[in-house]
């Protein structure tokens, strides 16, 4: 077969947002009657083995932007028929989920219980339970507290991330999706209205498109700087950690533990393990410190597959069985399994960056900000609709698109980073508190 060199449209990146992407381009694209394969995934290593091969797998729906929350929901949907929106279904643990919060007082948390009020008004299901009834869900190997109080998400849904990259693989070829493995994007052709002609790769070859988006997570900053487009993305390191348990202790899939007490996730992982992370950091003074600190993330982020960078310390483990001990009475018994350091994809203000570029106007961003994976299909359909013009989902991503990042922003994001808020006295005062 003749290898195509000219595309409808080029995706850069093959982890679960670009494959969205892909796939939800071509199926567009084929239901309005245009050839097959003329969607191409240029990955330069392969398929999922980024940040996509290392997260937990997590779907949950409620969240405190109200946005972000719809389309969690809507993703949810996706996720039980995906067979419908992609050919192909996943499989997934329909667990649920017990948030645990701290009880600030007569049984409430105000922050908690709005959070409550406004998912109720947004029909997503999450709603306080008492002890006992969260008692009742979970295994008795979890501990619970007096001043602590839990909200149920009965929708939670748990994936394991390998076999959800045999998925990708799987509705590639299904919705033929040229796929290019071990293919990087090195510099691109302009036209001379500035849009992209042709990306052109490492090995040499010039592929024209008519549109281009962008999924290369915190690699995308040095993708585009050599055409003086800045895209605010970095990576935060964080920790994963997997517990053995005895088997005989799992008498059943049990709900993720979303534990906003110590700090932590915790989850069932391939039936006899407790796999656990931490959150991101959610403070802007240490979002703007990820940029400062990891200043090769800025513009590039090949040292995520850097496995000197995916080695856990043994303070950091004995830290996370600190934390686990507090949640768990099993622990004392358990047995490290495995561990590894992962990377959180984040922008700026810890929101995605999705849609049109509105310097080049062929090109599309779909960038997560560290909690993606769960929006991985509706992220798909939001690119679609800006690709091939479509209004079901794009009006979702108006307050996500990369022009917020304009240059006044980012200058007060730099001073966060280098002016009086990252000043010793600054940090003597935040330590007081
Ligand atoms: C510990 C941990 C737990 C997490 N848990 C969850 C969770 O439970 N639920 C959830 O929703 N999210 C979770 N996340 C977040 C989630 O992992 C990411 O948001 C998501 O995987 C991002 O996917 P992506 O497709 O944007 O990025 P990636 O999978 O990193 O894809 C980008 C791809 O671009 C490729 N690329 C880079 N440069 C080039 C180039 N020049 N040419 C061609 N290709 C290129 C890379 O090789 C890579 O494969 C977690 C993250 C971590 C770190």
């Amino acid at each position: 077969m003749k290898v195509r060199t000219d595309y409808h449209t080029i995706v850069i990146g093959g982890g679960c947002l670009g494959c969205a992407s892909a796939i939800s381009v071509q199926r567009r694209l084929l239901r309005d009657g245009d050839d097959e394969s003329s969607v191409c995934i240029l990955e330069k290593n392969l398929v999922g083995s980024g940040l996509t091969a290392r997260h937990s797998g997590i779907v949950r729906s409620a969240n405190a932007v109200p946005v972000a929350a719809r389309l969690a929901k809507i993703a949810a949907d996706q996720w039980h028929s995906l067979e419908n929106l992609w050919g192909v279904a996943a499989s997934f643990d329909a667990c649920g989920a017990i948030w645990i919060a701290r009880d600030n007082g007569q049984g409430g948390n105000a922050k908690w219980d709005s959070l409550e009020q406004r998912m109720r008004e947004m029909s997503i299901d999450f709603h306080k339970v008492d002890a006992s009834d969260a008692r009742a869900v979970l295994p008795h190997f979890v501990k619970l507290y007096d001043d602590e109080l839990y909200y149920l998400e009965p929708g939670a849904l748990q994936f394991d991330p390998t076999t959800f990259r045999n998925v990708l693989y799987k509705a590639l070829e299904q919705n033929s999706v040229q796929m290019r493995e071990k293919t990087e994007v090195v510099a691109f052709e302009r036209n001379e209205d500035g849009s992209i002609a042709a990306v052109l790769t490492k090995d040499g070859d010039r592929l024209a498109c008519s549109h281009v988006v962008n999924a290369a997570g915190p690699w995308s900053p040095a993708i585009f700087a050599p055409i003086g487009l800045s895209v605010p993305v970095s990576a935060e390191p964080v920790c994963v950690v997997n517990w053995l348990t005895s088997y005989s202790d799992i008498e059943s899939v049990f709900p993720i533990i979303a534990d906003y007490i110590n700090l932590a996730y915790f989850r069932l992982w391939r039936d006899n393990e407790i796999h656990m992370h931490q959150p991101r950091k959610r403070v802007l003074r240490e979002t703007a410190r990820a940029f400062a600190e990891s200043p090769l993330s800025v513009v590039g982020a090949d040292f995520v597959n850097d496995p000197t960078n995916q080695g856990l310390g043994y303070s950091q483990i004995r830290v996370y069985e600190e934390i686990s001990r507090h949640r768990f009475d099993n622990i004392g018994q358990s047995v490290y399994g495995s561990g590894y350091k992962s990377y959180f994809d984040i922008t700026p203000d810890l929101k995605f960056i999705l849609g049109p570029d509105h310097r080049v106007s062929n090109l599309v961003h779909c960038l997560g900000a560290g909690q993606a994976f769960k929006y991985t299909p509706v992220f798909g359909e939001i690119v679609a609709d800006f690709v091939c013009g479509g209004e079901n989902y794009a009006p979702l991503a108006a307050e996500f698109s990369i022009a917020r990042f304009d240059q006044a922003y980012m200058n007060d994001f730099w001073e966060r980073v280098s002016g009086i808020d990252n000043s010793l006295e600054a940090e003597a005062e935040a330590s007081a508190l």
